[in-house]
């Protein structure tokens, strides 16, 4: 099988594309490398199954290219984290849609299978005990950025479910719940390896609000598989399906345990919302995702603790090679 991973060069997208060669596909990466990263790859660019595209997903004929050799397509490429939607909003809103729309259409013409990486961030502030996909949304104002990133995938899922219904493209929508670990960088927003980099320089942690705000990490070498999985599934077909992680958890909490488990000196620090994120930002109180879909389609129970979470992503950030890409699809 070759396989397409748009964003290939991302944080989750880079480990998609070392399970696929692992499991003996060939890889066509497409990625920009605005916010990615050739380094988070070095592991496997020189796999002579793997094929390194230099493009964005806006530019329609270099996807009609890449698409035209390939069996199905992962798209992951997207402009993520908190700090650059809200910084440039326009730009993500045409990458997070006229991107999508350019993927699925090339999708279209050439009869490929797509998995949409789509993201708990849908939910808005929906605060349910388990957020199923069927749960409503809950926006802020259309006119605040921080909720284009919500917007702008919530029509990437209505876009993508609008082609598999209208011209019979076979799709299946992931929503990812905060997927961390090793290759994260907290250059745009991610809290985990921000956390944990600030610990490990003795510098303070930076919890934002009041740190009350809870969410589930889901590790990416749990996540992963269960993606492959479920772009295999035929009972997954046209689905929306959530992939979240274990145990639901403050921030504050997890400032606690990462200054604990690494043993740092780092004291923890309160920074309002309007200092971290400019005026008018919202968060999410809370995120919690209820897993039984995919758990009774492909098999997913995540394993990987809070703690061992934080081992790993410290150990990669100790390692004397560090490579920086953008979080992808919190
Ligand atoms: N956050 C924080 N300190 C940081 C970065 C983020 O307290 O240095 C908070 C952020 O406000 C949010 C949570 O951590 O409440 C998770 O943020 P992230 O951007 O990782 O993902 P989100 O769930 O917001 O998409």
């Amino acid at each position: 099988m070759r396989t397409l991973v748009t964003g290939g060069a991302g944080f989750i997208g880079s480990a998609l594309c070392e399970h696929l060669l692992d499991s003996g596909d060939e890889v066509v990466v497409l990625d920009d490398l605005s916010t990615g990263s050739l380094d988070n790859l070095s592991g496997v660019i020189e796999d002579p199954r793997l094929s390194f595209v230099h493009g964005s997903v806006l530019e329609r004929d270099v996807l009609d290219s890449v698409m035209a050799r390939a069996g199905r397509v992962f798209h992951l490429a997207a402009v993520v984290g908190v700090r650059l939607i809200v910084d440039h909003p326009l730009h993500g809103l045409r990458v997070n849609i006229h991107g999508t729309e350019n993927v699925l259409e090339a999708a279209r013409t050439h009869g490929v299978r797509v998995l949409l990486a789509s993201t708990s961030e849908v939910y808005g502030k929906n605060t349910a005990d388990r957020l199923s996909e069927d749960s409503d949304r809950i926006l802020g104002s259309a006119l605040l950025s921080r909720w284009t990133y919500a917007g702008a995938k919530g029509i990437d899922e209505a876009f993508a479910h609008a082609y598999a219904t209208e011209y019979g493209v076979p799709l299946v929508i992931v929503r990812l719940f905060n997927t961390v670990g090793p290759r994260q960088t907290g250059r745009y927003g991610m809290v985990v390896p921000n956390l944990i980099g600030q610990a490990l320089a003795g510098e303070p942690l930076t919890v934002f609000g009041d740190g009350q705000q809870t969410r589930c990490f889901s590790y990416v070498a749990d996540v992963v598989p269960a993606m492959v999985a479920l772009a295999e599934c035929p009972a997954a077909d046209k689905l929306a399906v959530n992939l979240g992680g274990l145990t639901e958890i403050s921030i504050m909490d997890l400032a606690r345990r990462i200054v604990s488990r690494l043993d740092s000196p780092s004291e923890i620090r309160l920074i309002p919302y309007s200092e971290a994120y400019g005026p008018g930002y919202e968060d999410m109180r809370r995120r919690v995702p209820d897993n039984t879909l995919a758990g009774r389609l492909v098999g997913f129970h995540p394993r990987t603790t809070i703690e061992e979470i934080i081992d790993r992503v410290a150990a990669s950030m100790a390692a004397p090679v560090t490579s920086g890409s953008a979080g992808t699809h919190r």
